[in-house]
């Protein structure tokens, strides 16, 4: 039987629906010979088909809809009140801010790369970084943010021991999305600045995205931290990752 016959037929069929976006849906053949089972299945498919009304793929994307809404109130807990809403319109340099967070920095896994946000402060460095991992994380990835009152908490999970400060810094590691916001503000004591050179150099060797914010890139960066460790750090920074200046 083909159902495509005639309009007036597919007004009248009971074994089609019409979805909200304007598609028809038909009701599975069930019909063939399922055995003892049979009887079982056609009752099973009767309830489906009375409270079904949308098409699969408006069941899908309801779906979908779902997940973003839960996915949303996750993030909520985890971005800062003051960076949850971004109005580009409001921000001194909104172009830079829409530059920051259209950059693809990452095409797949071991593939990353990162993304280096830097200038003077009050520009919407910040913003741009919550902004973009926002994208990532409703993509579904999970991310962390460090920050200047990380060395604390690296601190305090070191001297709970050497296993915990580990574990915290391995999570840092291997966490698919990474945000270093300011970190290298002010004087790192050397078991910090140690630690971050470990999260960055490892995150670059695999491959695995981060997006940094700092005032600077250049020698008073490098000054801040020892000569062994700065030069060096910076000169991979601006290797591994997309540069925007803000
Ligand atoms: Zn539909």
């Amino acid at each position: 039987m083909n159902h495509t016959d005639t309009a007036e037929f597919q007004e009248t069929d009971l074994n089609e629906k019409l979805c909200r976006c304007g598609c028809r849906f038909q009701k599975p053949i069930t019909t063939e010979d399922f055995g003892e089972l049979a009887g079982m299945m056609e009752k099973l498919t009767e309830t489906w088909w009375s409270n079904k009304v949308l098409c699969d793929g408006c069941i899908d994307e309801h779906l979908s809809d779902r997940r973003k809404t839960e996915r949303l109130a996750e993030w909520r807990a985890i971005c800062p009140v003051q960076f949850q809403n971004t109005d580009p319109a409001r921000l001194e340099r909104p172009e830079r801010y829409e530059k920051a967070v259209n950059a693809h920095i990452w095409t797949g896994q071991n593939h990353g790369r990162g993304l280096l946000l830097y200038g003077k402060t009050g520009m919407g460095k910040t913003r741009a970084m919550w902004s973009v991992l926002l994208r990532e994380f409703l993509r579904g990835k999970d991310i962390t943010v460090l920050n200047s009152g990380s060395a604390f908490e690296y601190a305090r999970m070191m001297s709970i021991g050497v296993r915990e400060g580990m574990d915290w810094l391995q999570h840092k590691i291997t966490v698919p999305v990474l945000g270093l916001d300011d970190i290298f503000k002010g004087k790192l004591t050397d078991s910090w600045e140690s630690a971050l050179f470990d999260i960055i150099d490892s995150r670059m060797e695999n491959g695995r995205p981060f997006v940094v914010t700092c005032n600077d890139v250049g020698d008073a960066l490098a000054a801040r931290m020892s000569p062994d460790r700065g030069p060096a750090l910076i000169r991979r920074l601006r290797e591994f990752c997309e540069r925007i200046h803000f």
